[in-house]
């Protein structure tokens, strides 16, 4: 093993690696389910679930496999330094154990939590002194695929990772629920980014499943709706600060009610949009 006697540098060496590894594998499998289910839909009666009449090209794929690789780098450093301060004390214990209860109560807190701190560093991103630098490379994949799930600049990839060690200079929180959390965060988005609504039919019907985003929401935010639907995993922070997309649920239910024709219904009503506002 490489030493250097420079300790953080000694640490990325040791861990790098396998941290690398570890999300690179989380990002493939998640992206990859997704990207199956899709394939699998978009040959079966659900093809009218694609969401945006313009179909994303290989040059696209290969754009956001190529920068995810570049955030999942990031990710790896962060995640080596985050092992480095929970050693050194700096951060919040993530060996410790709770009741069963307690951990679920934490994966749902740290969910909510993620869920304002996407909203709210996401539309600062979007502030017109910070969009090129922080937030352009992922709105270049105006009809997003699932590889699109970790497309982002390193500005962006940095102000994502950060969540972890900002969580965990406050909350001991067990490796497991971490991990857990990880999962269930490239996992939605992902699904954010399909391209094809998910979703079943009646979900922005029931209350027990309309503040949970769907597909079409965070597409919408891609394809035209650009400062709208700035959320991740719920509608809460769209509606309380009025960003919801106005033809959100008009969207969804054409959607989800089309037929196996491929090509939407109405073109008129077609949620395909030129990327002309990002040129
Ligand atoms: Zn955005
Ligand atoms: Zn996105």
């Amino acid at each position: 093993m490489l030493q250097t006697g420079f300790v953080p540098l000694d640490v990325l060496f040791e861990r790098g690696p396998v941290s690398f590894a570890f999300n690179f594998g989380r990002y493939v499998l998640a992206a990859g389910l997704v990207a199956l289910v899709v394939l699998l839909m978009a040959r079966s009666h659900l093809a009218g679930r694609r969401i945006q009449s313009r179909v994303a090209t290989w040059a696209d794929r290969r754009r956001e496999v190529l920068l995810s690789m570049q955030a999942v780098a990031v990710y790896a450093v962060v995640g080596v330094f985050i092992f480095w301060g929970v050693k050194e004390g700096v951060l919040q214990r993530v060996n410790v154990a709770y009741s069963w209860p307690a951990y679920l109560g934490l994966a749902a807190a740290m969910i909510v939590a993620h869920d304002a701190y996407f909203y709210w560093v996401h539309r600062a991103m979007h502030h017109p002194k910070l969009f090129k630098v922080f937030h352009r490379a992922h709105h270049r994949s105006v009809t997003p695929t699932p590889w699109a799930a970790y497309s982002f600049a390193i500005p962006e990839s940095l102000v994502m990772a950060l969540f972890v060690p900002l969580w965990l200079l406050f909350i001991p929180t067990p490796g497991s629920v971490i991990l857990a959390w990880l999962m269930f965060q490239i996992f939605r988005n992902a699904m954010g980014h399909a391209g094809f609504e998910l979703h079943p039919r009646w979900w922005l019907s029931s209350a027990l499943t309309r503040w949970i985003n769907t597909t079409t929401h965070h597409d919408l935010h891609h394809s035209g709706g650009f400062n709208r639907n700035y959320g991740l995993y719920f509608t809460w922070w769209d509606k309380w600060m009025g960003t919801e997309h106005p033809r959100y649920a008009a969207t969804f239910a054409e959607v989800t009610s089309r037929n196996s024709d491929p090509s939407p219904s109405d073109p008129a009503k077609a949620p395909s949009l030129a990327p002309s506002r990002l040129a």
